[in-house]
Parts: structure tokens; sequence; C-alpha cells
């Protein structure tokens, strides 16, 4: 098949944050048929949805893939179990979390994988680190970074580089 980029975002807000990141990369690094190309910094950011949690560490990438999105979704569905994730609830605190945002020249909507991600457009931890690597990036009409100016400033204000 024709190869394609992919966008991903990655979360963690249990155990070692950083190093869970990184161990993420690293085993989709080694993935059948997924190529790692850039990275973005490391943002501390304020959990969604559940308030109730530590704060999560998250970062995008731009992957290169030569298999179908839903082989992408299960090597990132086996990273995550592979760095002990537990299912729990519906955005709860993980050890770590794989989200398919966008795969260049697909659009699906099936109940194991929306593409493009459904929130995607409305959350700064997605949309900070992501704009750091793929600023140009259209989705839904617009590019990315321009999604990302029309967020307010309640939900920016939960995004930090992290050091
Ligand atoms: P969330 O990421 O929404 O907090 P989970 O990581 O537990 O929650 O994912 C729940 C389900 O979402 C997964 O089992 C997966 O099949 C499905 N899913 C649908 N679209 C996507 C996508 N674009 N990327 C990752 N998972 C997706
Ligand atoms: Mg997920």
């Amino acid at each position: 098949m024709k190869s394609y980029k992919a966008y991903l975002s990655i979360g963690s807000n249990l155990g070692g944050r950083a190093k869970n990141l990184e161990d993420a990369i690293a085993l989709l690094k080694r993935a059948e048929g997924v190529s790692v190309e850039r990275v973005s910094r490391i943002y501390e950011t304020r959990p969604w949805g559940n308030l109730d949690q530590p704060p999560f560490l998250n970062i995008a990438a731009v992957v290169t893939a030569s298999v179908e999105p839903i082989a992408l979704l299960d090597a990132c569905q086996s990273v995550e179990n592979r760095l002990g994730r537990v299912r729990h609830e519906h955005w709860g605190a993980r050890t770590m979390d794989i989200d398919i945002l966008m795969a260049d020249g697909y659009e699906m909507e099936t109940e194991r994988l929306k593409i493009p991600h459904p929130y995607m457009t409305e959350r700064a931890f997605v949309l900070v680190p992501l704009v750091e690597i793929a600023p140009d990036l259209r989705v839904n009409g617009k590019n990315v970074a321009e999604w990302l100016k029309l967020l307010d400033k309640e939900e920016t204000a939960g995004v930090e580089e992290y050091h």
C-alpha cells in the first residue's frame, strides 16, 4: 500500500510520566510499518473531563505509516498495553494514551476508529504540541494553528511547556 503521514497525540498522567512518553516513542519506532518522523516538546496539561486526577504530560508526533489506519491503531494500543495501561474509565487517569488525530487521505467514523479525532480541534492539550510540529496541517477546513487561535484563554492556560 501507499504510505501516508499520520498524527498522534500521546499522554500520560500516572507513574514516571516523562519516561512513559519516551518509552512510547521508542516502542512506536520499533512497530512494524510505522516510522516516527517528528516529536514535539513535552507539555504539562490540566486534565480534561474528569478534573479530579493528576496533570498529564502530552506530546504530539508525526509518523509515516505503511499499514492501514486500523493496524496503526493496533500498534498504538499494543504500546499502551506494553506500558501497563489498565483500561479504567473514559477520560480517567492512565499511564499511556495514544490517539490517532489525523491520517492523510483517510476519513472514517467507526466505533473503533474515528479520523479525524472528534475532539481534536477543541483541546489545547492536543493542539499546542501539534502546532509545534505541524502548524499547516488542515483539519475540517482550517489548519491547526487557526484552530488553536480560536480556543479561549481558559482552555489554553491549562497547557504549559514542561522542563
Ligand atoms: P480516550 O482516548 O477517548 O480518553 P480511550 O483511550 O480509552 O479513551 O479510547 C477509547 C476507544 O476509542 C478505543 O478503544 C478506540 O478504539 C477508540 N477510538 C476511536 N477513534 C480513535 C482514534 N482516532 N484514536 C484512538 N482511539 C480511537
Ligand atoms: Mg485514547
